[in-house]
């Protein structure tokens, strides 16, 4: 059976390669009917911290990255935090001792510290000498009752090479003569990493191990130990890097750090495809199409204009009234105008044109996922903004002959020629507007700051067939409209 894992280290925030990595695991286990675990691999004590486990099970929620083992799931396979799994990873290291697989190794760090120098002057490469590999048990015992500290050493065969094959990657091989042995367990009882994340997959069950190429070179170490304690190796995939658009190693200030629906659709493009043009699709879509075979191995670039505008396609896609009613929660998260919720959301008819006109956007600065252009829907909604009259900027305008402008408008307004024109839609809109200009023979400029100044009291704002919408909406012709009929 299919068993995949995602392990993160709780040592910050999920960001864009481990959303990517959780997602690919996750469509991986899906489509294949299999199990998606979730470990949390807490083994740095120092790095690790309860807040960060926390906000990277949320994020993995947000996104619905359902897990079917892990914290908060239970599972034959459990516990699935590494810190509590110690008795296992000490079982283990004492059987892999048993069978010779790893020694006791009792050198000092500052020992090491003078070979690894001693090597490096030589042009050796830095590797463990193997002064303790064939110490007699006699000098063991020695040691043991000088209670001199020991680690426990992986024997690793001097010669020949460890190949794998990797599903994305193909044959990865690596000469076994230039990794010396290495510490599975420190001289303080705690398990090394390579160590654990090896334990834990076998005793996981884990079928197949997909996650970023940067834990490649550990998978030698850890096939090593798979083979030594008997387990059956995984397959493994190890997926490329994201790479900003400059193919410099993606980082925070790509501004990569949030994630969502967008995201999942976007995360799954780097470095994947179904093979046609197709670029959008939902997650349902995804878990239908996902194949590991079409996971390219080179780089893939992170662009973030394009997420942008993916972002904008989910929402347009969404049906208005559920779009209304996340606005409308997340202006109640972010505490905006909350007063002005009520008539927004009466504007079911108003959301329609937002989507289409795609003023819909993600706004990372901000953390918003769902980021509808707010100000500018406020800027017209909200009334009270213009009691004081138009903006310094707007005097100018208004003095050109305003009144006799606002008077032609308001005429149109009352009498539903306008408002009938809009209900034809957007050709209906461009049909009158055209019309009004050549009867008060303006155009361009001269015709449509006049027009923006008597619809929001401002020189620019929201596109003038939208606020006209949302005015009428709130049963007004204009802001400036009315003061100056
Ligand atoms: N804990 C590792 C990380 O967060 C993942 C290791 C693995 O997937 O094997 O990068």
């Amino acid at each position: 059976p299919v068993r995949v894992r995602f392990a993160p280290s709780p040592t910050g925030n999920l960001h864009v390669g481990g959303a990517r990595t959780a997602l690919f695991n996750y469509l991986f286990a899906r489509s294949n009917g299999g199990k998606f675990v979730l470990r949390i691999e807490d083994t740095d004590l120092e790095r690790s911290t309860k807040e960060s486990e926390e906000a990277v099970l949320n994020d993995l929620s947000w996104l619905g990255l359902d897990w079917d083992e892990g914290p908060g799931v239970d599972g034959d396979y459990g516990p699935y935090r590494q810190s509590e799994r110690n008795s296992l990873y000490k079982q283990y290291a004492e059987k892999l001792l048993e069978s010779g697989h790893v020694y006791r190794c009792f050198c000092s760090s500052e020992e090491l510290e003078r070979t690894k120098e001693i090597a490096k002057l030589k042009q050796l490469p830095p590797v463990y000498t193997g002064k303790w590999a064939n110490a007699t048990d006699k000098e063991v015992q020695e040691e043991l009752e000088r209670g001199t500290s020991y680690t426990y050493r992986f024997r690793v065969p001097k010669e020949g090479s460890l190949k794998i094959s990797d599903l994305i990657r193909g044959e990865v091989s690596w000469n076994l003569n230039t990794l010396g042995d290495f510490v599975i367990m420190r001289s303080n009882g705690q398990p090394v990493y390579n160590f654990c994340v090896t334990v834990d997959d076998a005793t996981m069950a884990i079928s197949h191990v997909i996650r970023a190429e940067e834990h490649l070179p550990n998978t030698l170490r850890q096939a090593l130990i798979y083979k030594a304690l008997g387990f059956q190796m995984p397959d493994f995939a190890h997926v490329s890097l994201i790479l900003a658009p400059d193919r410099s190693k993606l980082s925070k200030r790509h501004g990569a750090t949030s994630v969502g629906q967008a995201m999942v659709n976007y995360l799954a493009l780097l470095g994947w495809g179904d093979g046609t043009e197709n670029e959008f699709f939902t997650l349902e879509q995804l878990v239908e199409k996902f194949s590991i075979g079409r996971v390219n191995k080179s780089g893939a670039i992170f662009d973030s204009t394009k997420l942008r505008w993916m972002n904008g396609q989910h929402l347009r896609a969404l049906p208005s009234e559920q779009l209304t009613k996340l606005i409308g929660e997340q202006w109640k998260s972010t505490g905006i105008l909350i007063e002005a919720e009520g008539s927004f959301i009466e504007m079911g008819y108003s959301m329609d044109l937002f989507q289409q006109k795609g003023r819909l956007s993600l706004n990372p600065s901000r953390g918003w996922l769902l980021a509808v252009d707010v100000n500018r829907i406020l800027y017209v909604v909200n009334h009270d903004f213009v009691s004081p009259g138009c903006s310094v900027e707007a005097k100018p305008v208004l003095e050109d002959k305003l009144s006799e402008f606002a008077a032609s408008y308001i005429a149109a307004y009352d009498s539903g020629e306008l408002i009938g024109a809009l209900e034809e839609g957007h050709a209906g809109w461009q049909k009158w507007i055209k019309s009004f200009g050549r009867s008060l023979k303006r155009k361009g400029k001269s015709l449509f700051m006049p027009l923006q100044v008597l619809l929001t009291g401002k020189l620019h704002g929201p596109d003038m067939e939208t606020s006209v919408l949302l005015l009428h909406k709130a049963g007004k012709s204009g802001i400036l409209a009315s003061q100056a009929g």
